[in-house]
């Protein structure tokens, strides 16, 4: 399986890291061991000092597909979860400085919480769903599936251009505004709607 994840997707994200609004989606590929399941710790790695969470929503494609039809996409996902994108910033702003891809920023070992899934079927709008993340108990992200730039069946069809999709392939949809550092001991908890879905202790 992979897991392939969006930047830039909501503008009050793309306004606080100062990004232009992309005419196409943007996107790049963790590897199977970023994922990191069933509320485990995250240990902090020795390479970052500035380790970013960005909460997102995360799909979960349930058939094989190229090339799909924006109008088809919806029939390729079935499940909705949350994940969190770790995200060495520092690496991430050297790499980009030098024009370098942004894997060992993102794709590290375990920078890739995710909760369970929940069956699509039960959201009556899958385009109008909110999600939060409480850091330490106060509320650091908010968002919306409205708010996203492109939506999840444009993503899909945009992807699959490139990327044969898989069943089982997952794909974080990018992060509201509100991303910022986190320290050993500090606590992130994910909640769609109001069901909490995923927490994460930093170690
Ligand atoms: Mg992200």
């Amino acid at each position: 399986m992979k897991i392939i994840c969006i930047g830039r997707n909501y503008p009050a994200h793309i306004k606080e890291l100062e990004h232009e609004l992309p005419a196409e989606p943007v996107f790049f590929l963790k590897p199977e061991t970023a994922l990191l399941r069933s509320n485990r710790p995250f240990y902090i790695p020795d390479f970052t000092q500035e380790l970013h969470y960005e909460l997102e929503i995360v799909i979960k494609i349930c058939k094989v597909g190229k090339c799909i039809g924006e109008k088809f996409a919806h029939t390729y996902w079935d499940e909705i979860g949350l994940g969190i994108d770790f995200t060495a910033r520092d690496l991430q702003r050297k790499q980009s400085e030098k024009g370098l891809p942004w894997e060992i920023a993102k794709a590290f070992d375990n920078s890739a919480p995710v909760s369970r899934f929940i069956p699509k079927s039960q959201f009556t709008d899958p385009g109008n769903i909110d999600f939060h993340l409480d850091l330490n108990g106060k509320t650091v992200q908010k968002g919306n599936t409205n708010e996203m730039i492109f939506s999840i069946d444009r993503l899909i069809s945009y992807v699959s251009r490139f990327f044969t999709l898989k069943h089982g392939d997952m794909i974080f949809t990018g992060t509201p505004s509100g991303v910022g550092p986190v320290k050993i001991g500090d606590f992130l908890e994910a909640y769609l709607g109001d069901k909490k879905m995923l927490w994460c202790r930093i170690k």
